[in-house]
C-alpha cells in the first residue's frame, strides 16, 4: 500500500460526515442572499494569471508567492483562482452585466493559494462572498456588513467582531504612501527583507505584515485614517453613521490595509478570538478602481468574502453544527423474487413521494444481515417484502426505533401511510 496516491498538502475531502455543515452553510448563505435581492454567479476556477496580476497587484503575497500558476498546452500563463472578486468583474464585463445601473451578485466556490497549511489555512479553501456595483454609498457598505452580520446570527454563532478602517481616496492614498515610505525609511535598519522590499514597491503593505518583530514599528507608524481627504472622511463618518443609527458594533482599527491592491475607503474584516491565529472570517471593502484596472468603464464596486472552513470550525465549536440526517426508510426483500418486486414498489412509492428519503437494499444477502444494515442505516422504518407479503399484495412494516410490533399493511395503503409516518417524525 506504500505507492497509494494521497491528497495533496494543504487540500481536504469533505467527506459525507462532513456534508451536511457544508450544506447548512451553504443553503443558508444562499437564502440569505437572495433574500437581499442578490444573484449568484459562477466563474470558471482557472483564469488567465494577468487577470490576477492587473487585480489584485503584483507586489501582494498572493500573486508574489501563493499563486497556482501554469503554462497550459498552450503555453498560455494560467491561474487557480487565489480569489474571486476579479473573476466576477471579468465575467462581468464581458457578458455585459456591469451595463445596468447596479448590481448585486453572490458567489461560492473554491479558492486556490499555496500557503503554509495550518489550522483555518487551506491551500484549497472555500469562500462564499458577496460583489456590488454602481453604488457609490456608504449605504451598500453598510448593507453588506448588516448581511454579513445576520448571517453569523442565523448560523447562531457568537463572538465575531467588525473591525472597519478607511484607506481614502487613491489621491490620500498616494499622499499616505509618501509620508509612510519617509518614516520606514528613517528605520530602514529594523525592516524584515519583505518590508524592505515593500517599501519600494507597496509600502502601505508593510502595515499588513504579520511578522512579530514589526509590530511596534507599525504601531508607531502614520494613520491612513488620520490623513483622510475631507471628502473620503465624509464617506467613511456616513458608514460609521449608518452602524451606529442601526446598531451595530463595531471597532475602528486604523491598521486594517487588507491584502489586495484594489480596496479604496471602506474596509472591513469580521474576526474573532476563538479560532487561534486565523481569526479573520469575513473580509471586504470597497474597490471602485478595479473595473476600469480590467479595461471597463469607470464604475464603483464593494464586497466581500467570507471562508467557509474557519466558519464551519466555529459552527462546530459552539455546537451549532446540524447532524447528519438518515434515510426515513430501508426497503429490504426476503427471497430472490422478491427483490425485483421490491425495486419496482420502490419506484412507484418515490413516484408519490418526491421527498421520500429511501435506502434500497441493494445485493441480496441473509434476512438478517439485511435487517442489520438496515439498522446500521439510521432509517426509522423498514419495509419488509417477503413472498408471503407479494402473494397478499402487502408489505411488512417494522419501526426500527420504536418498542412496537411488526404490522403488516395493504401495498395500496403504504404512500398514505408511510406519509403520516413521516410527517409524525418531522414534527
Ligand atoms: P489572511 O489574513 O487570513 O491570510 P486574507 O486577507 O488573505 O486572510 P482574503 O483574501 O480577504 O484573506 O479572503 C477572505 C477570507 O477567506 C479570509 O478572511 C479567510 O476567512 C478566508 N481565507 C483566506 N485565505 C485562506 C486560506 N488559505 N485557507 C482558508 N481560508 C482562507
Ligand atoms: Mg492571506
Amino acid at each position: 500500500m506504500n505507492d497509494q496516491i494521497q491528497v495533496i498538502r494543504g487540500m481536504h475531502d469533505i467527506l459525507p460526515v462532513d456534508m451536511p455543515v457544508w450544506n447548512q452553510l451553504e443553503d443558508s448563505y444562499r437564502r440569505l442572499a437572495e433574500s437581499y435581492g442578490y444573484q449568484q454567479i459562477r466563474t470558471p476556477i482557472v483564469e488567465k494569471t494577468a487577470l490576477f496580476q492587473r487585480s489584485i497587484g503584483e507586489v501582494t503575497d498572493i500573486v508574489e508567492k501563493e499563486m497556482y500558476s501554469f503554462s497550459d498546452r498552450n503555453g498560455d500563463s494560467l491561474s487557480l483562482r487565489p480569489e474571486n472578486t476579479a473573476g466576477v468583474v471579468r465575467a462581468g464585463l464581458e457578458n455585459g452585466l456591469l451595463n445596468d445601473a447596479q448590481l448585486r451578485l453572490w458567489y461560492w466556490g473554491p479558492m486556490f493559494r499555496h500557503e503554509r497549511p495550518q489550522k483555518g489555512r487551506y491551500r484549497q479553501f472555500y469562500q462564499l462572498g458577496a460583489e456590488t456595483f454602481g453604488m457609490a454609498g456608504a449605504d451598500i457598505e453598510a448593507e453588506l456588513i448588516f448581511l454579513a452580520e445576520r448571517f453569523w446570527n442565523r448560523l447562531g454563532l457568537q463572538g465575531i467582531e467588525l473591525q472597519i478602517n478607511s484607506l481614502g481616496s487613491s489621491e490620500c492614498r498616494n499622499k499616505f504612501r509618501q509620508k509612510l515610505v519617509t518614516y520606514f525609511r528613517d528605520c530602514y535598519q529594523s525592516l524584515d527583507e519583505d518590508s524592505a522590499r515593500r517599501l519600494e514597491t507597496n509600502p502601505l503593505r508593510i502595515l499588513d505584515s504579520k511578522n512579530p518583530e514589526m509590530q511596534s514599528l507599525i504601531d508607531a507608524a502614520p494613520r491612513l485614517i488620520d490623513n483622510l481627504d475631507q471628502q473620503s472622511s465624509e464617506h467613511f463618518s456616513q458608514l460609521t453613521e449608518i452602524l451606529d443609527y442601526a446598531g451595530v458594533s463595531y471597532e475602528l482599527n486604523p491598521r486594517l490595509v487588507r491584502g489586495l491592491d484594489y480596496y479604496c475607503h471602506t474596509v472591513f474584516e469580521w474576526v474573532t478570538n476563538t479560532l487561534g491565529a486565523q481569526g479573520t472570517v469575513c473580509g471586504g471593502g470597497r474597490y471602485d478602481g478595479l473595473v476600469e484596472q480590467l479595461g471597463g468603464r469607470a464604475n464603483t464596486a464593494a464586497g466581500f468574502s467570507m471562508g467557509c472552513e474557519r466558519i464551519i470550525a466555529m459552527l462546530i465549536d459552539q455546537d451549532q453544527a446540524h447532524a447528519a440526517k438518515s434515510c426515513d426508510v430501508y426497503l429490504l426483500s426476503r427471497g430472490e423474487q422478491s427483490a425485483r418486486v421490491a425495486q419496482k414498489l420502490s419506484e412507484s412509492l418515490r413516484d408519490f413521494m418526491p421527498n421520500l428519503s429511501m435506502l434500497v437494499h441493494s445485493g441480496g444477502g441473509s434476512f438478517k444481515s439485511q435487517m442489520r444494515k438496515a439498522d446500521k442505516s439510521g432509517a426509522r422504518i423498514a419495509l419488509i417484502l417477503g413472498e408471503s407479503e407479494i402473494e397478499a399484495q402487502t408489505v411488512s412494516v417494522k419501526f426500527l426505533r420504536e418498542e412496537t410490533e411488526q404490522i403488516e399493511i395493504a401495498q395500496v395503503d403504504l404512500p398514505d401511510r408511510l406519509l403520516a409516518w413521516i410527517e409524525q417524525s418531522n414534527i
